[in-house]
């Protein structure tokens, strides 16, 4: 089968033929039909620092992905051949005292899809079928193909209570782009995005943003005026990954705001600490998705009306990844949605 296979250890990814993957006992076969590129799949490409240390070549790579079953093993009752299924790409132990505790998001021992064992970028994909995840057909494939990052969003956007909450997003890159449009439509009052880049900031204001603002040219405080807000932001999300912004969230919060953070900030951040402790600021990190909560969560927000396709700006054939991976370096992009429908 075809697959997209960071095949050394360096730069670059290769569209190759390799072994159908195996499937175990307890393993569902799918075939994939849609994937959607991560950053994370950037960094792999790129090679950076992370990925040197985190990656094994040669592997397959990619873990955002909706497909249909095609098989499975034999400890496996609950599936059907045909169905539309997107998969948890954290596969957990299953045996450490929170994976016991049904708090399977907190497990110790995560191995990822597509970057501790092969992924998704491939014409059919293995996974334990507790990492199966029952799609809606009535969903449409491409939004579907998403759902690992919705549950990013979903994760972080549902951690704190945003009903009439002024909101603020740091970060207009897909995720935050969505949980812009989730705590619009979980009733959020002002829902403002930050970002550097205009282009995303427009994606932000499709999504429902209340504002979508540059902070080097507009000042968060100035914001706030305009908007009527007296006391600062009550819940703010995280998700540039940027000191910067993390800094200038922690000033425009109100006393006992709540922060949730999901932005993979550099390994050391100089802040003012006494403004967390004075001003009573809750900091919650966030990693992955609950499951199966987040899914059934983000599931039944689409299925009630939740709006998430203005985020995906551009779809492609999987043999011209190397284009969605230069527009994904390029900022000029939102989610980047590949097919995987056979070639003649
Ligand atoms: P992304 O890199 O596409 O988006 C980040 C955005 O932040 C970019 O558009 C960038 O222009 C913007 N930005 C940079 N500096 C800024 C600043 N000072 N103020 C405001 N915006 C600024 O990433 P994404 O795919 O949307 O993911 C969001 C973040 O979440 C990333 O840091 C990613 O690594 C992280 N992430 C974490 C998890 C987890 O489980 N914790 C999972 C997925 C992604
Ligand atoms: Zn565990």
């Amino acid at each position: 089968m075809k697959a997209i296979v960071k095949q050394t250890a360096g730069p670059g990814l290769e569209l190759v033929d390799v072994r159908m993957p195996s499937m175990g006992v307890n393993d569902v076969l799918i075939r994939v039909l849609k994937t959607s590129i991560c950053g994370t799949d950037v960094h792999i490409d790129g090679w950076d620092d992370w990925a040197r240390k985190t990656i094994k070549p040669p592997m397959t790579i990619g873990h955002e992905f909706v497909g249909q079953v095609v098989d499975f093993g034999a400890n496996v009752h609950d599936v059907r051949k045909g169905e539309i299924v997107s998969g948890e790409g954290h596969i957990v132990c299953g045996h450490c005292r929170n994976c016991r505790a049904g708090r399977r998001h907190l497990c110790r021992e995560t191995v990822g899809v597509g970057v501790n064992r092969n992924g998704a970028f491939a014409e059919f994909i293995s996974i334990p079928v507790t990492n199966v995840w029952h799609a809606d057909p009535n969903i449409p494939l491409e939004i579907l193909s998403c759902f690992d990052p919705l549950g990013n969003a979903t994760h972080t956007a549902l951690s704190f209570d945003v009903l009439g909450e002024d909101v603020l997003i740091t970060g207009a890159g897909p995720i935050g782009c969505m949980a812009a449009a989730i705590v619009r439509y979980a009733g959020a009052r002002h829902v403002v995005v930050t970002d550097l880049n205009p282009y995303r900031l427009e994606v932000a204001r499709k999504m429902g943003a209340t504002l979508a603002i540059n902070p080097q040219e507009q000042d968060l405080t100035q914001v706030m005026q305009d908007l009527g807000m007296e006391e600062g932001f009550d819940v703010g999300l995280e998700m540039s990954g940027s000191a910067h912004a993390l800094k200038g969230m922690i000033d425009a919060m109100c006393h006992g705001g709540k922060i949730a953070l999901l932005g993979i900030l550099p390994e050391r951040v100089d802040l003012d600490w006494n403004k967390v402790i004075f001003n009573m600021i809750t900091l919650k990190g966030i990693y992955g998705r609950e499951m199966y909560e987040t899914w059934y969560k983000m599931t039944v927000m689409i299925q009630a009306g939740l709006d998430i396709s203005p985020v995906i700006t551009h779809r492609i054939h999987y043999t011209d990844f190397k284009k969605g991976f230069e527009l994904m370096k390029s900022g000029k992009s939102g989610k980047i949605v590949m097919d995987w429908a056979e070639v003649e």
